[in-house]
């Protein structure tokens, strides 16, 4: 491949850096690395890669610009509110850089799809922020022997590396053999994130993937790095392959991909709609519009949480200070317990259970889901 004089004038900061060159820009451009997730971390890292002049650059995102994601996925628009992520991300990275080919794949990734869509590119990036396609992604990128530059963020902590058995190194299993239990560890739509944290990940695994291109420089294969923002901090931990890892060990048991919601304990959502520790928003507004009925409805977020939305006639009782204020509560009463979507109030619920208290539900969906089905005034956040 040649580079024309448009493209030697738009790459000229990389091409007089003697480790990039025009050697350099050529293998950048002629690099393919799918991104999955068009959020947080994948726009900063779409973003520079098609600056950077990545040649092929594919987008695996099935979900809508919301709000909320403004503060942070900064590929996306307000204009964009409402349309695929897809698409935005294309139009934003066409607008960077018109020579790089762009690649849309509107749908999850599963364990059906993964192979085929990865198998297309030379680099993989995780950009998710769930368990099971984090799992899903690393499994897929051991097995196709691809790189997956890992990038996880919360609250203002972030990690990175890069997970690649082929070139030596660990692979995420070999960190976390076991996902950890469902809602034990909250997600940024639980926990909230600093919008730059994203940017400043993602940045470093734009970062490592150039280097990968470029075959310079030391990568983060058998480093994690740990960022803390409010600390302003940068640690970094050494990880070695473990041996006896079921993907990328000696004897391996896993050897094409797996059921991962099933893995991380995710109830599949119509065996959830059965679930018997569980009411509708609907049978919380019948709770509170007839008092007759005896039910007490209680919310287990935190006064932060209450200040931005709540249903009126429902007192607080944080989830974190429930263990103190159990006095306040009849055992032998029925209690509705809500909190923002329906997780904590789950784990309220096996708590009170646990010291006696009989008649308990826990609110499906929690406020978010009252905020959709029956009172549009409740801010959703
Ligand atoms: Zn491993």
């Amino acid at each position: 491949m040649e580079l024309n004089n448009d493209e030697i004038r738009r790459y000229s900061r990389h091409l007089i850096l003697p480790e990039v060159g025009l050697a350099g820009q050529k293998k950048i451009c002629s690099t393919s690395v799918v991104c999955i997730g068009a959020g947080g971390l994948g726009s900063p890292i779409a973003m520079y890669l098609a600056a950077a002049g990545i040649g092929k650059i594919g987008i695996v995102d099935f979900d809508s610009v919301d709000f909320s994601n403004l503060q942070r996925q900064i590929i996306h628009g307000t204009d964009d509110v409402g349309r695929p992520k897809c698409e935005s991300a294309k139009e934003t990275l066409h607008r960077i850089n018109p020579n790089v080919e762009v690649v849309l794949h509107n749908t999850a990734l599963n364990s059906g799809n993964a192979l085929d869509i990865l198998a297309q590119y030379d680099i993989v990036v995780d950009g998710t922020d769930n368990f099971p396609t984090r799992y899903l992604t690393n499994d897929a990128c051991v097995l196709l022997k691809k790189p997956n530059v890992y990038g996880s963020i919360f609250r203002f902590e972030g990690q990175a590396s890069v997970f690649a058995p082929h070139l030596n190194g660990p692979c995420y299993r070999c960190l976390y053999p076991e996902p950890p239990p469902p809602g034990m560890v909250p997600s940024c739509a639980e926990g909230g994130v600093l919008g730059v944290l994203p940017g400043i990940i993602g940045c470093i695994q734009a970062t490592e993937i150039l280097k990968l291109a470029l075959g310079k420089g030391s990568s983060l294969v058998g480093r994690l790095l740990l960022f803390n923002a409010l600390e302003m901090k940068f640690r970094e931990l050494r990880l070695r392959p473990d041996p006896q890892c079921p993907l990328c060990g000696e004897n391996p048991t896993i050897t094409k991909l797996i059921d991962y919601q099933q893995f991380c304990g995710i109830v599949p959502e119509t065996a959830a709609a059965a679930n018997p520790d569980e009411v509708t928003v609907q049978e919380m507004k019948r709770a509170l519009d007839d008092p007759k009925l005896g039910i007490k409805v209680i919310d287990v977020r935190e006064p932060d949480e209450y200040q931005i939305a709540h249903v009126s006639g429902v007192p607080l009782l944080p989830l974190s200070i429930l263990p103190q204020r159990f006095p306040e509560l009849d055992p032998n009463q029925q209690i509705y317990i809500h909190c923002k979507s329906g997780g904590r109030s789950m784990k309220a619920l096996h708590l009170l259970r646990g010291h006696g208290f009989k008649y308990l539900k826990s609110v499906k969906g929690g406020i978010n889901a009252w905020s959709d089905e029956i009172d549009h005034n409740v801010p959703k956040y």
